[in-house]
């Protein structure tokens, strides 16, 4: 928000006036004192003429007499106007005061109250609440706003918000109040409910509402919305307390899926604290360099060897237990620890992998956050120099939304590590928002097929028909495949018939230690040629 625009140019106006006001008293006053001294002698040389004779003096007191007159009528027209002015000032000054209260209350995209009104609106409604007049608070997070804006643009994204706005705006009661109170966040009061239908109900038809199409310039985009309710007394009458648990109950909504609704349960600022806790371990376990690289092999499905290994990160906390990197990822991106665990983890991947057989890949995967960092490239070639490794056996696992968020800087960082011999693979191919135009835009040399089709290889034509097509798609442009999530034979087969060139999965084995792979080596010479 900008307050100082509509500030300035207040203040400028006034400026003007006053400038324009001040000229004009003074022609005023100066011309008034012109023509009094003109009147005087005007009034000397009549004197003259008819009271020849008479003595000086008498007309010099006339004459004073006369231009103190003119001058004090000056002065009086010079008060009232200033009088004026300063009444007009004062008033343009109240007018600007309450222009910079509306717009510090107001965000200026919707017009619809902000954060700030909306704590105090809420303040005055927690003032009555009891038992029999409860107050729900909702807390909306636009799931796709982001992604709108990388794809269509700003403006775009901003035409949107304003839809969504409308649309909830023409769902609500008289007396409940609507606020946007973050980037793509908007919340509800809700007041004397009769019981938690009112919200679920509201709840429901917002998210119907948000999944009808909204049309941008060309394009036609729909919404999905995550709702998270805090109800007052129960949840809290403290404006602070309800806020921070509808808050929570949105994550949870996030965290569920797409356009889910939840209520505020206890148990999640227990995990919240959970959350706290990892954050906490994850920086010491970071600064220890104990979280570390687990290999699970990638199988040539044309003759069933091991060609290479993707690292996977794990970590066994002495008070947590072990931790899933589904869990420590996300966090370590939300708190850009991602850049210096990421490093950490290549390095030794990196050493891991010199002591492999000559022709075998290491396959690392960087998050979308890390590829933001235009120093990412220098980076991993600078490790590559350091610990001997050739850039010629690296793929990087790179996913979708990499791609889509912050083009620019990935798209650097891709053609450096590239033009050093470094292969880039789509990983979780299938399940971003990428379009293929953009895809393509990108220079890759290999996709991996998301776990979610292979697994459904063997439920319905479906899934055996969305992954023919993905393993034509990549053979039209001259791409290697690899399907994840390779589990049994069945599948293992559909996919070598359709010219899947690589597989990785439990068929084959699990993410092993380190320590463990001369074994599985030694134990498997032929690798899994039987598969
Ligand atoms: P991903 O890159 O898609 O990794 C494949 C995941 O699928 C791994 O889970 C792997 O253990 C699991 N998997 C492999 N084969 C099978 C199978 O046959 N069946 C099933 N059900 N699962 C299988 P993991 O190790 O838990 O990793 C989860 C995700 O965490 C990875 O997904 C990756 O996105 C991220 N991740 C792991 N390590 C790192 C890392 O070092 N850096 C970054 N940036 N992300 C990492
Ligand atoms: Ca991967
Ligand atoms: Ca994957």
């Amino acid at each position: 928000m900008n307050l100082s625009d509509p500030l300035l140019s207040v203040f400028r106006a006034d400026w003007f006036d006053w400038r324009r006001s001040a000229t004009r008293d003074s022609i005023v006053l100066f011309g008034g004192t012109v023509l009094a001294s003109v009147l005087a002698h005007v009034y000397e040389l009549g004197s003259h003429l008819s009271q020849f004779g008479m003595a000086y003096s008498e007309w010099e007191l006339d004459d004073i007499i006369f231009v103190a007159f003119a001058l004090s009528m000056a002065l009086m027209i010079y008060s009232v106007r200033r009088y004026r002015d300063l009444a007009n000032e004062i008033k343009a000054r109240a007018i600007a005061e309450r222009d910079a209260r509306d717009l510090a209350r107001h965000d200026p995209l919707t017009g619809l109250p902000n954060r700030r009104l909306f704590g105090e609106k809420l303040d005055a409604c927690l003032g009555g609440v009891s038992d029999t007049h409860q107050v729900a608070v909702l807390m909306l997070g636009l799931d796709d706003l982001k992604r709108i804006k990388d794809t269509h643009g700003h403006v775009a994204a901003d035409k949107v918000l304003c839809e969504f706005a409308n649309r909830i705006a023409d769902l609500l009661r008289k007396d409940s109040v609507l606020a946007r109170i973050g980037e793509d966040e908007f919340g509800i009061i809700m007041q004397d409910i009769r019981s938690l239908d009112d919200p679920t109900n509201l709840a429901s038809r917002i998210v119907a509402s948000a999944a009808e199409a909204v049309a941008i310039e060309k394009v036609s985009a729909e919404l999905d919305v995550g709702i998270g309710i805090a109800i007052a007394p129960s949840d809290g009458v403290n404006l602070d307390e309800l806020v921070r648990r509808a808050h929570r109950a949105l994550y949870r909504a996030n965290d569920d899926g797409r356009s889910r609704v939840r209520f505020f349960e206890s148990e999640m600022d227990a995990h919240v604290e959970r959350r706290v806790q990892i954050e906490r371990e994850l920086r010491s376990a970071i600064t220890a360099d104990i979280i570390e690289p687990y290999y699970q092999p990638l199988v040539s499905l044309k003759d069933g060897r091991i060609i290479g290994f993707e690292a996977l990160a794990r970590w066994e906390n002495r008070t947590l237990g072990h931790i899933p990197p589904d869990v420590f990822i996300p966090i370590a991106e939300e708190t850009v620890l991602i850049n210096a665990l990421g490093d950490q983890l290549f390095r030794r991947a990196c050493s891991d992998a010199r002591t492999w057989p000559e022709t075998f890949t290491l396959a690392f995967n960087i998050s979308p956050i890390q590829l933001r960092d235009p120093t990412l490239g220098l980076r991993i070639l600078s490790i590559l120099g350091q610990t001997g490794f050739n850039p010629c056996r690296l793929e990087i696992e790179i996913t979708e939304s990499a791609l889509v968020n912050n083009i620019g800087v990935a798209k650097a960082v891709i053609d450096e590590l590239r033009q050093a011999g470094v292969r880039i693979a789509l990983d979780d191919f299938g399940t971003g928002y990428a379009t293929l135009s953009q895809l393509l835009s990108f220079r890759l040399d290999k996709i991996k097929i998301d776990r979610s089709f292979v697994s459904r290889l063997n439920k319905n034509e479906d899934g055996r028909v969305i992954v023919r097509a993905i393993l034509g798609l990549a053979k039209g442009f001259g791409l290697t495949t690899t399907a994840e999530g390779v589990e049994d034979t069945e599948q293992l087969t559909y996919l070598k018939a359709n010219g899947c060139t690589e597989g990785q999965g439990y068929l084959f084995s699990k993410a092993i230690p380190a320590a463990d792979i001369p074994a599985l080596l030694n134990h498997m010479p032929c690798d899994f040629a039987a598969a």
